[in-house]
């Protein structure tokens, strides 16, 4: 190792970890927030005989104006806003923050929250604020003011609903921060699907509100693909920052041909909104697991009496992979969160954390 060489990378990149994926092979995989159903064959075939068409040998467009128009049709954003690209929603997360970086200036999101805030804030050497949220998962108003006005954060991240939390934070707080904010709130709407609620009506209200939401929560996680809207004044200084091609043109054209028809998508998401509820009910019922509301397709539940460490192994024995938050204190002690997935895998995965909390020690 030359330490002659690694003086050059910044300290604060040295001193990360990099972000780690589970290995999910032969698992029944709750881990990632994935949509566990397949295309129909025929939406397969629709998607597979526009990517035929696809001239590799020359760039995307990098407007992306087809894409956008069946974006456009399916969100309905106000009249008046634009609408911007990236390579997943990290792409915009992180072509935000590449905007507005400088070395005096904060990224502010919530504890618990999503870690790909505070990972950006680090890459783009900025300092990040994570506002602790109160024992209900929600915004406490009067600390998160407090910590607004000491600390002018030039963004704030909400995730509506919030990830590992699964819930959706009070509105009208929400609608407070924006106000009270000096700089951009972003709330980010990857869930959507599952809440079905939105801010995007209020980006007629806000200029400096952005509404971030991604495909890959619906079903649709391996195309890469996100979308923010806003006010034209702010959006176009985002997309100075993204790169030309940013969007290549099989996600393009895979995507304009699956989203301008999502009854198929529409129709999983009910199924798992379906399964959530079922799933919340029964792991309510388990003794020693404390099961947390849902508006996403994933829940949150914490672990009484056993160690959540030597269940989730127990879980992976099984073949059971979910998420173990890996928090020995704070809001997400024991705590794991499990993806839902179809029924089948549902029903495996309870009775994986049965046997499994039966043969792990009471603690
Ligand atoms: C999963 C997730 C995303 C990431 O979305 P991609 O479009 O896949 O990059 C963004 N925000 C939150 C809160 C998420 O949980």
């Amino acid at each position: 190792m030359s330490e002659s060489l690694l003086k050059w990378i910044r300290p604060e990149i040295r001193a990360l970890t990099a972000y780690h994926v589970a290995d999910a092979s032969d698992m029944i995989k709750l881990d990632a927030m994935e949509n566990p159903y397949q295309l129909t064959d025929k939406a397969k075939l629709n998607w597979q005989q526009q990517i035929t068409a696809a001239e590799l040998n020359r760039y995307p467009d990098p407007a992306c104006a087809a894409l956008k128009d069946v974006l456009h049709k399916l969100v309905k954003p106000p009249a008046n806003t634009s609408m911007i690209l990236g390579n997943g929603s990290d792409e915009l997360i992180q072509m935000i923050a590449m905007a507005v970086c400088a070395q005096d200036r904060c990224i502010m999101s919530f504890d618990p929250g999503f870690v790909m805030y505070r990972m950006i804030a680090e890459f783009v050497g900025m300092q990040y604020v994570g506002v602790s949220l109160n024992n209900e998962f929600d915004i406490d108003l009067d600390q998160t003011l407090d910590a607004i006005a000491q600390h002018q954060p030039a963004v704030i991240f909400i995730a509506y609903p919030n990830n590992p939390t699964a819930n959706c934070f009070n509105k009208a707080a929400i609608e407070t921060i924006i106000q009270k904010s000096p700089g951009i709130v972003v709330v980010d709407e990857a869930y959507h699907p599952f809440a079905q609620d939105s801010f995007m009506p209020m980006l007629a209200d806000y200029e400096n509100l952005l509404v971030m939401r991604t495909v890959s929560k619906m079903g649709l996680a391996g195309l890469r693909l996100g979308f923010m809207c806003g006010q034209p004044f702010l959006v176009n200084e985002i997309d100075k920052v993204r790169l030309p091609y940013n969007i290549n043109v099989l996600t393009q054209q895979a995507a304009q041909a699956i989203l301008s028809n999502t009854e198929v998508l529409d129709q999983q998401a009910s199924v798992i909104r379906e399964q959530r509820e079922l799933m919340l009910q029964r792991l309510a019922q388990f003794d020693g697991v404390e099961v947390f509301s849902s508006q996403a397709n994933f829940i949150l539940f914490r672990l009484l009496q056993h160690d959540a460490g030597a269940v989730f192994n127990a879980l992976k024995q099984q073949g059971v992979l979910i998420k173990h938050m890996n928090a020995s204190s704070g809001l997400l002690q024991n705590c794991l969160r499990v993806t839902v997935g179809t029924p089948e895998e549902n029903d495996m995965f309870q009775r994986a954390l049965y046997t499994s909390m039966q043969a792990v020690n009471n603690i």
